[in-house]
């Protein structure tokens, strides 16, 4: 019988994390559930995994961009499912606020958590997939790191371009066995964007080819597809997941 695979979901509390969670989990997977400050709602998502899908779950809270942090959150992991087979890169923030009004800390928030998190996420979990002769990382990247955005979120952005980096360069460091991609969603219906105008989120929705904005699950049905066997030869990609702008 084919062992049970594990994946970990760092930002699993809610949004796309949450939705990858959920695909996972309607799948058998065992679950590490990430949260770095929300932790009523990754305890209930655990509660609702288990309870729905019969699978087992863990939940961890650990800053993604703090070293020992992460070290605690693989060991830990890998303690209780013995390995971790995919590897969701998902937590992220962003700031969007004029050029001006930008601060050092801002900045260094936005890389720590999204660039410098995706790094040390990878490499610790890296160090168990390359014993083992499997894995398989998924990078949520963003549109805005591929091409021209908005100057209010100019730190995230560069963080988002970053991880592009980074997938190309853990690609080619961890073949042959382990496979590293990005994905790279436009909008997508989460807290994120909780604060923008609606008049401006309907304008970027008449900018998609399919005028809509798309629920946290479809980025979660992509991370399923390239952490499946039939998206072995997909390696060191980026998909671009945005309705066709
Ligand atoms: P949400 O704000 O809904 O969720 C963000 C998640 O990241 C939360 O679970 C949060 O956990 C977690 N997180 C934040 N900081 C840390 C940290 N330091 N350590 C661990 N976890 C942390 O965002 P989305 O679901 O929208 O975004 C998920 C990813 O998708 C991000 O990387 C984002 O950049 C990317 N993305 C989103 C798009 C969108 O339109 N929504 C578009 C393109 C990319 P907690 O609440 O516990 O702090």
């Amino acid at each position: 019988m084919e062992k049970l695979k594990t994946v970990l979901i760092t930002g699993a509390s809610k949004g796309i994390g949450k939705a990858c969670a959920i695909e996972f989990a309607k799948l058998g997977y065992n679950i590490v559930i990430n949260y770095n400050t929300s932790e009523q709602p990754a305890l209930e998502l655990k509660n609702e995994l288990e309870k729905k899908y019969k699978i087992k779950t863990l939940t961890i809270q650990c800053n993604v961009g703090v070293e020992q942090d992460v070290i605690s959150m693989v060991n830990q992991a890998i303690n209780t499912f013995n390995s971790i087979d995919i590897l969701i890169n998902n937590a992220g923030i962003c700031y969007d606020e004029p050029f001006e009004e930008k601060t050092v800390e801002h900045f260094m928030n936005t890389i720590q958590t999204n660039l410098l998190g995706t790094f040390l996420v990878s490499k610790y979990v890296s160090k168990n997939m390359l014993n083992n002769h499997f894995g398989k990382i998924i990078n949520i990247s963003s549109t805005s790191g591929l091409s021209e955005f908005s100057p209010f979120s100019m730190d995230y952005n560069a963080s988002k371009a970053g991880i592009i980096s980074l997938t190309h360069d853990l690609a080619i460091q961890l073949q042959p066995y382990i496979n590293v991609n990005a994905i790279a969603p436009g909008w997508i219906d989460t807290e994120m964007n909780k604060d923008l105008s609606t008049d401006f989120l309907n304008n970027e929705k008449e900018k998609t080819l399919v005028k809509y904005i798309a629920k946290p699950e479809e980025v979660a049905k992509l991370a399923i597809f390239l952490s499946s066997d039939d998206a072995r030869y997909l390696n060191s990609e980026v998909i671009t997941l945005d309705g066709g702008r």
